[in-house]
């Protein structure tokens, strides 16, 4: 087996040094006056990165404790739901809707598409029941986006609050929290920020912390509970829990280094090297999952397969051979993804997972043009400016 040379995969990605450096700091007491500062620092920071001026609460466990703490905030049983589902979180999104009792209503579209925002408009006008909408904003499983800037709006004006998921979203793709209406957002550090799998981040608007406070069934006493660190820390200034020390040193390091960058320049190194990945693919002769480059994600590029390989045997195959950590469809498809986010949303870390693909497909039988693939997306990097 080849040693990990580069980590491509859709997150958890590469870590900066500086994030390392910072996950590797002293742990400390968690009411140390220091470790106190950085905890309400590093909320204020995150919340410039989402462009909110809502309350941010973060979380300690992976992202899915975010998103499973705000759908059960919000859904009261009987409450009609619009979940929109373009892939597997959002597909997901609907079980969970489900369980908590909600009446779901679905808009769905195959997973190489995306839900427009005009059936989410017609759906809302001939269903004025519905309170609340889901809606995965980087769907990471098919490397394909929703239109926020206009779902947003849409459901804002009509009174519907939203949910969503941005976990890939954040850094990565335009995100505008405030400016769109988003009522409640879920992100990770370890996609596009590049840093520590452990940490959710959770912005809440005053319309769904009324919304919350107001549903019986929202949890209180619990892990999961949106209300605890609302009234525990954001008013009294007592954790419900111990947080997740090492990994807040490692947010606010990737999130500082986003900031200091500057969030439009870094949303900027990713769609580059998205317009690099996806010429390196055409240079293959292969095509991207997606149906059109408009849905298409910046910080993950899916590649359709043949069915003569299987997404599985060929992420092994690449990892054993070529040491390079590539993520297979997780469900949206039989597709291969080379992700660029975080730190490898840059220079020639695209042209390694065109060159490990290309070659492993030729491997197996599956021949490709590696040097047109290759030429393709150096050309591309050679044209950006
Ligand atoms: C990564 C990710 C999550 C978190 O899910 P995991 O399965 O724990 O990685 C949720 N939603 C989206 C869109 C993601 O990309």
């Amino acid at each position: 087996m080849a040693q990990l040379d580069f980590t491509l995969s859709a997150g958890p990605t590469v870590a900066s040094a500086r994030t390392l450096a910072a996950l590797g700091a002293p742990i400390t007491y968690h009411y140390d006056p220091d470790f106190l500062a950085l905890f309400r620092r590093t909320q204020q920071k995150v919340a410039t990165l989402f462009e909110t001026t809502n309350d941010v609460v973060l979380m300690q466990g992976e992202a899915i404790v975010g998103l499973e703490g705000a759908a059960r905030s919000l859904v009261r049983p009987g409450m009609h739901v619009l979940n929109l589902v373009q892939g597997v979180f959002g597909k997901g999104m609907g079980y969970w809707l489900t369980d908590f009792g909600a009446v779901l209503h679905e808009i769905e579209v195959p997973y190489d598409e995306a839900v427009s925002p005009e059936s989410v408009e017609q759906y809302l006008d001939a269903h004025p029941e519905i309170e609340l909408l889901t809606v995965v904003a980087s769907e990471t499983p098919s490397g394909t986006v929703s239109d926020m800037s206009r779902i947003g709006p849409i459901c804002r004006s009509r009174g519907v609050l939203t949910l969503v998921d941005t976990v890939s979203g954040v850094g990565g793709m335009e995100f505008r929290t405030d400016e769109w209406g988003l009522d409640v957002c879920v992100a990770g550090a370890q996609k596009c920020l590049g840093g520590p799998p452990g940490v959710a981040m959770v912005t809440v608007s005053q319309a769904a912390w009324d919304a919350i406070e107001k549903n019986e069934r929202a949890p209180r006493a619990s892990y999961l509970s949106l209300l605890d660190w609302k009234e525990k820390w954001l008013i009294g200034g007592v954790f419900p829990y111990t947080p997740s020390v090492s990994d807040m040193h490692g947010l606010e390091a990737c999130v500082d280094a986003m900031l200091e960058e500057g969030v439009d320049a870094a949303i900027e190194r990713h769609r580059k090297s998205a317009l690099v990945t996806r010429a390196g693919v055409r240079g293959l002769g292969m095509e991207i999952w997606p149906a059109r480059d408009e849905i298409a994600a910046y910080c993950v590029t899916s590649v359709r397969l043949p069915d003569s390989i299987d997404h599985l045997e060929l992420r092994k195959y690449v990892r054993e051979r070529y040491g390079v950590m590539l993520s297979s469809g997780q469900g949206a498809g039989n597709l291969i993804r080379i992700a660029h986010m975080g730190p490898t949303a840059s220079g020639l870390y695209p042209v390694v997972g065109i060159a490990a693909l290309g070659r492993a497909l030729v491997d197996l039988g599956h021949p490709v043009d590696i040097g047109a693939g290759v030429e393709a997306a150096l050309a591309t990097i050679s044209s950006q400016s």
